[in-house]
């Protein structure tokens, strides 16, 4: 039979023996991060100066200087739209790096800002779930790179709310930006239907830029028709020029 001496020894040594892996652990990943930083430093996705993290310190306060979530005014009636910044300058450089060159970790800051904004401009808003506008792609959407997908998904994990599929877009369309506004409205008409009814669900779309809205208010529509409450969200605001 042990005696208790020998099971406070026992459970002594199992003590020293955890803290000992613990800061070993500690050490060996400061190490690993230093000479990560040594060999392979990260750049800032803003100034893309080598730097310790994704974005640095100075192009966050200036991030956080530029950041005004407001409604934007959208020429579409009833659509309630936040946007955090002007779409311009270091704003427009993150998101064509993020779009069009597939640059994920810029969705990290982006999505950020975005659920910072939410969080300001749709306090007093119920939101039940957050969803995305969907890509075509032979009828398997949004199995390819889809920013604004990625853009929900980190947002909603950001605010704590699930995320879900609740559009598909059910034809391709030509691209939206080199089209005049009256053609941006023509061009997504019938495009997207929903997956589902959301009867009385709170619904929040979640995308890079808004210009003339004309997206949003089709996806929007498609969700009232289906039951639901429906408020967007993006990243910035632009008009067309
Ligand atoms: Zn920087």
């Amino acid at each position: 039979m042990l005696n208790i001496c020998t099971i406070c020894i026992i459970i002594a040594t199992c003590h020293i023996w955890i803290l000992l892996y613990n800061t070993t652990m500690t050490a060996l990943n400061l190490i690993k991060k230093y000479l990560n930083f040594i060999f392979f430093p990260e750049k800032c996705v803003v100034c893309n100066q080598k730097k310790h993290n994704y974005v640095c310190d100075d192009c966050k306060n200036h991030l956080n200087d530029i950041f005004n979530p407001k409604i934007v005014d959208s020429t579409q009636k009833g659509l309630a739209c936040m946007a955090c910044f002007e779409y311009k300058n270091e704003i427009r450089d993150m998101i064509h790096q993020f779009k069009f060159k597939n640059y994920k970790k810029v969705s990290l800051i982006l999505s950020d800002f975005l659920s910072l904004g939410i969080r300001k401009v749709f306090k007093t808003q119920k939101i039940d779930l957050v969803t995305f506008v969907p890509m075509f792609l032979n009828n398997q959407d949004d199995l390819k790179y889809n920013h604004s997908k990625i853009l929900a998904e980190q947002t909603a994990k950001k605010l704590g709310l699930p995320f879900q599929k609740c559009l598909r877009k059910i034809y391709n369309n030509e691209k939206q930006h080199n089209l005049s506004f009256y053609e941006r409205q023509k061009n997504v008409k019938g495009v997207y239907n929903s997956v589902d009814k959301f009867k009385d669900k709170h619904i929040l779309i979640c995308d890079d830029i808004i210009t003339t809205g004309a997206t949003l208010f089709e996806c929007k529509n498609e969700l009232k028709k289906a039951g639901a409450n429906v408020l967007c969200a993006t990243v910035a605001f632009t008009t067309l020029h």
